[in-house]
């Protein structure tokens, strides 16, 4: 049975396997979660949201599937993987953003036309595997979600963080986030 998500379980996740791949990107796991997180922090997100960037991919980390899933033509839902070991141990407010970055995705591409343009070419291979981009339909009903407004500001903040090279910080820094996390649950 996996292990419960505590921040511990997570900064050593993070250790053990952060320095895999980002599926064809210039950056690892680590490199791009940290910084989808910093650019959360930068416009003031919520320490909920800031948590979420950071995790967003965490399902990547806990499925056994290589870097190139996508290549060989696999989804690898790792949305929903992620999302749902964090949902066993933080609010909804961490995991649903999480569990909706991929529909955000799709909902950027149906709503935005410059969106589509401006994914990279890893982005646009997985995009067809993950159902294409939402239907006028799809995009009102995607609106209705709780949390759908946190999940395409977290999609935006995922498509930025693939700059190799951007300075990082210890996983550490992240601390008062999920201290945050915590308190924001009981406002
Ligand atoms: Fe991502």
């Amino acid at each position: 049975m996996r292990s419960v998500a505590t921040v511990d379980t997570i900064r050593g996740l993070f250790a053990d396997r952060g320095d895999s791949g980002y599926g064809g990107e210039a950056v690892t796991q680590w490199e791009h979660a940290v910084q989808a997180a910093l650019l959360a922090e930068a416009e003031g997100a919520s320490s909920s949201l800031v948590v979420a960037a950071l995790l967003h991919d965490v399902g990547h980390l806990l499925h056994g599937l290589p870097d190139d899933a996508p290549d060989r033509g696999i989804d690898d839902v790792h949305e929903r993987l992620g999302a749902d070991w964090v949902a066993a141990a933080w609010p909804e407010s961490v995991a649903a953003p999480i569990r909706l970055h991929v529909p955000a995705k799709r909902y950027l591409c149906g709503s935005d036309p410059d969106y589509l343009a401006g994914l990279s070419p890893p982005s646009r291979q997985s995009l067809a595997l993950q159902g294409g981009p939402f239907s006028a339909a799809e995009c009102r009903a995607f609106e209705q979600f709780p949390f759908a407004a946190d999940a395409v500001r977290l999609r935006r903040w995922d498509d930025a963080a693939k700059v190799a090279g951007t300075p990082l910080v210890p996983f550490d820094h992240f601390l008062p986030h999920f201290a945050g996390v915590l308190a924001e649950r009981s406002t």
